[in-house]
Formats: C-alpha cells, structure tokens, sequence
C-alpha cells in the first residue's frame, strides 16, 4: 500500500542556491528576488563556507513575505573526494560556526595562486589577477572565479569547458585541497542548530560502494538528509537517490544550485523537478 504523501511534498521549496558572497553573480538581496520572482515558496540561501550573505538575503525575504531557511554549504574532503555538505536552518550568529567557516575559507588565496601558477605552465598568463576581477568576496576566491575569467578572455567556450579542460584533477589549473573532515562539517552544522543534507551525491566520482559508504559515515555522524533533487541530477540519479533516501531512512532535499542567470544551461531557481514520491521533505522542519 501506499503511504500518503508527506503534505509538506506540495510546497515549492529551492534549499541550494549561491550570491555574491561566493560564488554567485547575483547579490544575496537580486537572488532572493528572483527566487521570489520564480514561484519559489520555501528558499534557502546556501553559499559556500560563507553565511555573511544570510541578513541581507533574510531581510529581502521578509520584504516579500517569502518563507526563508539559513543555509550554508560547507567544503569537505572526504577519502581525498571532495564533498559538499548543506546546513539549513542553522543559525547565522552562531560564533563557533562562524569561525569554523573562516578556516575552512582560509587557505582560498594560497590555493588559488597555485592554480594560477599550473595555469602559467601551461601558457595561461596571469589569471588570479583575471580570476580576481570576479570576485566580490576577496576572502572566497573560488575555481569558478577562474573559469568565468577563461571564458571571458575565450580561452574557453563556456563554464563546463574551463571545467573539463584546466579545473579538475589531472589539469594544469587543479590543485588539491583539504577542506573541513565530514563528521566535524555535520557537527557545527548541528551545534549551530540547523539540519546537514549532503549535496549533490551524484557529482562525486566515485564508485557505488564508496558512495554507500559516504552516505552510511554522513548519516553516522549525525546528517539528516540527501540532496535527491538538484540541476545536475539525471531522472536516473533521482531515482538511486530517492531509493537510497529510503533505504538509509534519511529525509530528501531539492534544490536548483542557482549561481546566475546563463551560468549553466537551463538552471533557474526553483525550476527543478519535484522531489519523487514517498521520501520526507526535510523541508518539513522549516514550514
Ligand atoms: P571550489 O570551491 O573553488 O573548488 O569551486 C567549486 C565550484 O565550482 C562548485 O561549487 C561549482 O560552482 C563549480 N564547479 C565544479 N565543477 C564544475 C563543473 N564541472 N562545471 C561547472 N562548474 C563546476
Ligand atoms: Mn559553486
Ligand atoms: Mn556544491
Ligand atoms: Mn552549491
């Protein structure tokens, strides 16, 4: 038999999304605008290692009586992958959370002079400084940063391009990082008393059993959902995703991922399938 859906199921909620603050281009007050302007009922500013963006976005929220969740996303390294974890509903005023993200953006600048340096090598002049030019947070330079700079100089055709061709492991611009550990991210997460969702599942590349793995140490560390709806999710991953949900007895998030408008093909806040039938919202909490 069926259950009945969980009623919060209905609302549409977006619990991913980037400003200014990091990685973004649109202003935390633009971005809740918009969501607003895009039928979201529930949204969530979530930008990375970084929630100095939440007053403003709150604030704007109240303006337009749009329901709004703290959120965060928090750069782990997980078995040498990195993992993005999500906290929402915690609280921005929380000084332990706001200093263990301060060290987690630590170390931003040295790595990006790093990549610029492996750019170089391999004939790519000065892109920090190029990098720099997008950036509206000087403490959270970000790979992104760089590849909207390659782009603009039509090194690359577009985002993706940079990506493949100079930004992941094996390409001149990568350099390794060690962000935060997975239980210590869940645990200022929870100590600051929001809910943890681990993001986007589907962009780790790494295999089934590692995956498993991830899930089972997220959830034993105290996480509380998965990301099951998200831009980058085929309908096949949706579907792993939701059965793993089940499976693991964790709750499900959806969220766009917005970073702005043309920034990635097709990827609007809010415009997101729905979550797939029979999982619990974690959206529930926040409504
Ligand atoms: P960083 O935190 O500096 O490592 O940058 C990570 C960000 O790069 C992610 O949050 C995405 O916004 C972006 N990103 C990562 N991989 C890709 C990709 N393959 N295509 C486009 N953007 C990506
Ligand atoms: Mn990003
Ligand atoms: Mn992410
Ligand atoms: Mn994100």
């Amino acid at each position: 038999m069926q259950a009945l859906e969980h009623p919060a199921s209905a609302v549409a909620a977006d619990l991913h999304s980037h400003s200014t603050v990091s990685d973004g281009v649109l202003t935390p007050r633009e971005v809740v605008e918009r969501a607003a302007g895009h039928a979201v009922e529930l949204f969530s500013l979530t930008d990375h290692d970084e929630i100095s963006g939440l007053a403003e976005a709150d604030a704007t929220a109240r303006g337009l009586a749009l329901p709004f969740v703290h959120g965060v996303e928090v750069s782990v390294t997980w078995a040498a992958t990195t993992v993005h974890v999500v906290g929402l509903g915690i609280d921005p005023d929380h000084r332990p959370l706001q200093q263990a993200l301060s060290r987690v953006r630590n170390g931003r600048t040295a790595r990006a002079r790093q990549m610029a340096e492996g750019l170089a090598a391999a004939g790519i002049e000065d892109a920090y400084e190029g990098a720099l030019r997008f950036v509206r947070n000087p403490e959270l330079i970000s790979r992104t940063h760089f590849a909207r700079h390659l782009v603009e100089t039509g090194v690359c055709r577009d985002v993706r391009d940079v990506f493949r061709r100079y930004l992941v492991a094996g390409k001149p611009g990568y350099v390794p990082h060690q962000w935060a550990e997975l239980t210590e991210a869940v645990s200022w997460i929870a100590d600051a008393g929001g809910v943890a969702v681990l993001a986007h599942p589907g962009r780790y590349r790494v295999g089934d059993l590692r995956l498993h793995e991830l899930v089972r140490e997220f959830k034993e560390a105290g996480g509380t959902a998965i990301e099951v709806v998200t831009s980058n999710h085929s309908a096949d991953q949706m579907r792993r995703f939701a059965r793993m949900a089940g499976e693991m007895e964790l709750e499900a998030s959806r969220g766009s991922d917005f970073h702005g408008p043309g920034e990635a093909e097709n990827v609007e806040l809010g415009a997101v399938p729905p979550l797939p039938p029979g999982l619990i919202p974690v959206w529930h909490r926040f409504l």
